[in-house]
């Protein structure tokens, strides 16, 4: 499954440029057993792309998290093309479109490793840029579309968005409204997106579309957008109780015409393109919670050992200390299960039901741990001084968004046959 050390970095010269072999081989010596005794899904190149990425993290990116959530938005071109020139925006996407052609389990060692950014927002919008907004252009797009598209969004060079979600259809997508129209070689497209990430900033859109009436989980098709076309109009950043540094996005679009090319593979196959998008993207936000769940832990840990209530730590209380492993526990079985669920998905497998139970687990106990562990900060822990508060409020959005946790038990339920069907 993985690349030799030697031949991983032939295809990532801009790593070795970026970060000499001294520094960089120190640091990974050092965590390199650590990170691979968590797993057995986790080579020496894959904790060697995490290490890469903690540095920029720890120099480019938690020193401004909190100058970014108070402006309510991040520099997102900067931050992407730091991550572009080091590779990280594409680590499983082809080499002919500049990415380093690994695969799958590499996105997720990333995304674990985006885990340790200081907020959610910043790492969900590297998620919608590297692994919601173009799978399914790296599949099924034409060559000449990908290299239009898709390499310079690995090269961080512009920003995506991903356009499904509307006003009127969130968990139901197969219910968008939004229409493409053929008309001579274009398509003309009119309707709305709502709850679009990074859609104040974005460069182009990976729009869900309805091409024809026909049934609804066969008529819709995916484009590639680009936001300056006339006719596109982002009308409102909306206000939201977490994820602050990342932008969310009302968009109309009236009369815009696209150049029939700019369809991602066969029209009428959007909606399945879009469900296996959803896959990875599940997995994606699965591993992203786990580090900032770890972080959680430790920093309890450490804020409630040196906190004395009534001449103790408030971590000698048996309630206290009990819950923090009983939590522990419960991260390392998400990890197992999302592990399983890569690994397998690796070998080609489908994973819905595992993506699907790892996605409802991750957002439930994300909810869980970070009202347990902010309750043993006492007011600290209700302030915005700290991770945990902010954890609090950003995570909550993992029940709701790419699925709520309702939908995730509704596909699980359809493979364990115990769903009714519609009459
Ligand atoms: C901050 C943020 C960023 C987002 N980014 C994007 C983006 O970049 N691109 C994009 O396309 N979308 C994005 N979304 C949209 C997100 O995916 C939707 O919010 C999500 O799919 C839920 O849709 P909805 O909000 O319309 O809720 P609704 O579909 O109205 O659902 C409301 C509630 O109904 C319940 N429910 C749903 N289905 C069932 C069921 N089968 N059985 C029982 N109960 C059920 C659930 O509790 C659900 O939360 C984002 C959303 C937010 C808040």
């Amino acid at each position: 499954m993985a690349l030799k050390g030697a031949s991983l970095l032939r295809r990532w010269p801009s790593l070795l440029s970026r970060f000499p072999t001294g520094s960089f081989s120190q640091t990974t010596a050092a965590n390199q057993s650590s990170l691979q005794a968590q797993t057995s899904l986790y080579t020496p190149d894959h904790v060697a792309i995490r290490e890469t990425l903690r540095k920029i993290i720890d120099t480019e990116i938690n020193p401004y998290v909190n100058q970014w959530e108070e402006a309510g938005q991040f520099p997102a071109h900067k931050v992407f093309k730091i991550l572009g020139n080091a590779g990280l925006l594409g680590v499983n996407k082809p080499p002919e479109y500049g990415g380093m052609g690994l695969d799958f389990s590499y996105s997720i060692a990333v995304a674990e490793e985006l885990g340790n950014i200081r907020c959610g927002g910043v790492p969900m919008a590297i998620g919608v840029q590297s692994d919601m907004a173009t799978p399914a252009l790296t599949r099924f797009g034409s060559d000449e579309l990908k290299r239009q598209f898709l390499a310079p969004t690995i090269a961080g060079d512009v920003v995506v968005c991903l356009g499904v979600s509307e006003a009127g259809a969130g968990s139901d997508v197969a219910s968008i409204k939004t229409t493409a129209v053929k008309k001579g070689d274009d398509y003309i497209i009119n309707g709305s997106k709502m709850w679009t990430t990074s859609g104040c900033q974005a460069d182009w859109m990976c729009l869900l579309a309805n091409t024809s009436a026909g049934p609804p989980h066969r008529n819709k098709s995916l484009f590639c957008l680009p936001m300056k076309t006339p006719g596109v109009q982002v009308t409102k950043k909306i206000e939201k109780i977490g994820m602050k540094s990342s932008d969310t996005a009302q968009i109309f679009f009236e009369d815009v015409r696209v150049p029939s090319k700019y369809l991602i593979g066969e029209e009428g196959m959007g909606f399945t393109y879009q469900m296996l998008q959803f896959q990875e993207e599940r997995m994606w936000g699965a591993a992203n919670v786990l580090t900032t769940m770890e972080n959680i832990i430790q920093e309890t840990i450490d804020y409630t050992s040196q906190r004395k209530v009534f001449n103790q730590p408030v971590l000698h209380n048996q309630v206290v200390h009990f819950r923090l492993a009983e939590l522990a526990t419960e991260v390392e079985l998400l990890r197992s299960l999302l592990y399983r669920a890569v690994a397998m998905y690796v070998e080609g497998n489908d994973v819905t039901k595992l993506a699907s139970m790892a996605k409802l687990k991750a957002g439930r106990l994300a909810r869980e741990l970070s009202d347990s562990c902010l309750q043993f900060w006492g007011g600290m822990g209700f302030t915005n001084e700290v991770l945990v508060s902010r954890f609090y409020r950003d995570s909550r959005l993992l029940s709701i968004g790419a699925g709520a946790d309702e939908v995730m038990l509704s596909i699980i339920c359809k493979y364990m046959g115990t769903l009714p069907s519609k009459k």
